[in-house]
């Protein structure tokens, strides 16, 4: 697969694929701008050749065509910040006209935003004749948007067989090779943590990370579906009931591989699932009726952490209980801070995308890992084993 370092963008026009779906409060300010300021390097890497370029994304999930909920436009003023005061049109649309128009009087050292993708339902769909118009934008395609790599959106996969110059961006390249680092590469010993609401979404990463760890730790709400399993009483806990035997089969695999799992020992429970509910500590095998675990507890923690320090490469997806509520923060934060510690001993550690990646950057711990994913379900995705069709199609 080619980068963006195998090309000189001077004089030439790079049509980038960006993740710019960024989070907006009501009055259209950016509330996180990390998915921007990742896009940077590879923006100024571009313009810095003497090219210019011109960026495609989505934002949100517009359901029938153009919503100015969801517009691009909004990022205008705050894009020419970060890149330093460079000039960024606007096109109203990704596709057409004004942006064929826009696109070609863009100027070497210049931007033009287009319009939300998805203000088109054949995005999502892959479509060809979208993707083909889309193509006619730029000389070159460029592919910085990990966080959207798992789908074959014209944007992303369909549109770059259409360039007989494509390349991935900085920060494509460096989310894959932080994850083939941990996947194939990783310094032993090796601990997943793996939190958040389901097991159902996690399943195929567990297994596959059977065949690597040495420690699977597991907390957040997806835990009490393996005490269930195990025949334990978890009051109205969260769990997944066609889970059961899943649970059961996933401790017996980690048993028969070796692989030390981790569940924690206590719980904080709640009687309402409500940051000001009663709560107190619980073992997690007789949770009364009428309470639920919403955080993992104080004996679990330590138990966690311990590990968490002896490692030498560690994995964390999903926070460890509702860290959303304060009062059912403090495991996430816990665990977040051993990490640190461990990173600071030299132990590797790179933080899946998605809530634990936005729990590690609220609580400022973002700078103190080795790395924080980008893509939620994408790294989710590429670590279970599949090609994912954006990387896939820079390579055809
Ligand atoms: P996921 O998207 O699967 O990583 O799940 C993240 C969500 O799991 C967050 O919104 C958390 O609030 C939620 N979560 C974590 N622990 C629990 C728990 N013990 N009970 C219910 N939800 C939880």
């Amino acid at each position: 697969m080619k980068t963006i370092d195998d090309i000189n963008f001077s004089g030439k026009k790079a049509l980038v694929r960006v993740d710019f779906n960024v989070p907006l409060d009501k009055s259209f300010k950016i509330t996180d701008d990390t998915r921007m300021t990742a896009a940077v390097p590879t923006l100024k890497k571009i313009l810095d050749d003497g090219g210019s370029a011109i960026l495609m994304s989505h934002l949100g999930r517009p359901k029938d065509g153009p919503d100015e909920k969801y517009s691009l436009k909004y990022l205008v003023d705050h894009l020419s910040e970060i890149l330093g005061g460079a000039t960024v049109h606007f096109a109203n649309d990704c596709v057409g006209e004004e942006a064929e128009k826009k696109a070609s009087q863009l100027q070497p050292g210049e931007v033009l935003l287009l319009e939300n993708t998805r203000f088109h339902p054949e995005e999502s769909k892959g479509d060809e004749k979208l993707a083909k118009q889309m193509a006619k934008l730029g000389d070159v395609y460029v592919n910085d948007a990990f966080g959207s790599a798992h789908r074959a959106h014209s944007s992303t996969t369909t549109v770059a067989q259409f360039f007989d110059e494509k390349a991935a961006g900085y920060l494509l390249k460096a989310e894959l090779d932080n994850a083939d680092k941990v996947l194939n590469n990783a310094a032993k010993p090796f601990t997943a943590i793996m939190g958040g609401a389901k097991i159902s979404d996690k399943i195929e990463i567990i297994e596959q990370l059977l065949d690597k760890v040495d420690n699977l730790i597991i907390g957040g709400g997806m835990c009490y579906t393996f005490f269930k399993a195990m025949g334990g009483k978890v009051g109205n806990s969260l769990v997944e009931e066609d889970k059961l035997d899943l649970a059961n089969e996933l401790i017996q695999k980690a048993k028969e591989k070796g692989v030390h799992l981790h569940l924690p020992i206590d719980s904080i429970i709640a009687d309402k699932f409500d940051n000001d509910a009663q709560a107190k500590v619980s073992n997690n095998h007789t949770i009364p009726d009428g309470w639920m675990g919403l955080d993992i507890g104080p004996e679990a923690r330590e138990v966690f952490s311990q590990n968490i320090q002896r490692s030498k490469t560690i994995l964390w997806n999903g926070p460890m209980g509702v860290f959303e509520m304060s009062n059912f923060a403090e495991g996430t934060r816990q665990i977040a801070e051993s990490v640190v510690r461990a990173t600071e001993k030299g132990a590797f550690s790179l933080i899946g995308g998605g809530d634990s990646a936005a729990a590690v950057n609220s609580m400022g711990y973002g700078e103190k890992v080795s790395f924080v994913s980008t893509g939620g379900g994408a790294l989710l995705e590429y670590m279970e084993g599949k090609e994912l069709p954006g990387v896939k199609a820079l390579m055809e």
